[in-house]
């Protein structure tokens, strides 16, 4: 496990209006056809611009993409009380420290039909709880796979003119997926033109699997 002291400071668009009024005015429309995004990867890893967790100390905090959100629901892990009405409340965001447990969190309540913001309330679910998930969401749906190029390089050496030439591994992030945008997503399911089945996990290991080889051939 990778300790790290830094959390995810959001997205530069999370308060993007559009995308936000975008995704309030389709909730419904995008929780009717929940099967068909999870089972279409480039639905699934639909970026959604304002959803997003962040917490110190260990690895897993940033963005949430569709599929995400849609599983934390799913399985009621991302699902509150509103702070207003104590309605079904989705939560797109949230923010806490495991240590002492406290946690924020914002998303959509399904009364009130409103984003709201909750800090310090009494909560169904622990921030432990919905951290844990969120980490085993990123092993077992990664967005991304890393690739290792040789590139050349300068080392030090005290022979020669100081320095001499090396080979050295570069490592990149490649998107394992070409998700859609929201505004995309949201006109093909209106039109009906929806995408064949291609699921995020298969593609997933496919992937996973040939990085190990390659692993190990370096
Ligand atoms: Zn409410």
């Amino acid at each position: 496990m990778t300790i790290v002291s830094q959390v995810y400071l959001g997205n530069p668009a999370s308060n993007n209006q559009q995308s936000i009024s975008l995704f309030t005015e389709n909730i419904e429309l995008l929780r009717a056809h929940e099967k068909t995004i999870l089972e279409c990867a480039e639905y699934f890893f639909c970026d959604i611009a304002f959803a997003s967790c962040s917490w110190p100390y260990v690895t897993g905090d940033g963005p949430l993409c569709l599929g995400y959100l849609l599983l934390g629901w799913r399985e009621r892990l991302l699902l509150e009380s509103c702070p207003t009405c104590v309605g079904e409340y989705l939560v797109t965001s949230f923010s806490g420290s495991p240590l002492s447990g406290s946690q924020s969190w914002s998303g959509f309540c399904t009364n009130c039909k409103t984003m709201q913001t909750s800090k310090n309330k009494p909560v169904q679910n622990p921030l432990i709880e919905k951290v844990t998930f969120i980490i085993k969401l990123r092993k077992h749906y990664p967005q991304k796979t890393w690739q290792f190029e040789e590139q050349d390089a300068m080392q030090f050496t005290f022979g020669g003119n100081g320095l001499k030439p090396v080979k050295r591994l570069r490592k990149t992030s490649v998107d394992l997926f070409q998700a859609v945008t929201l505004a995309e997503l949201i006109k093909e399911l209106k039109d009906g033109k929806i995408r064949p089945k291609n699921s995020p996990r298969t593609q997933a290991e496919t992937a996973l699997s040939s990085n190990d080889i390659r692993l190990k051939l370096f």
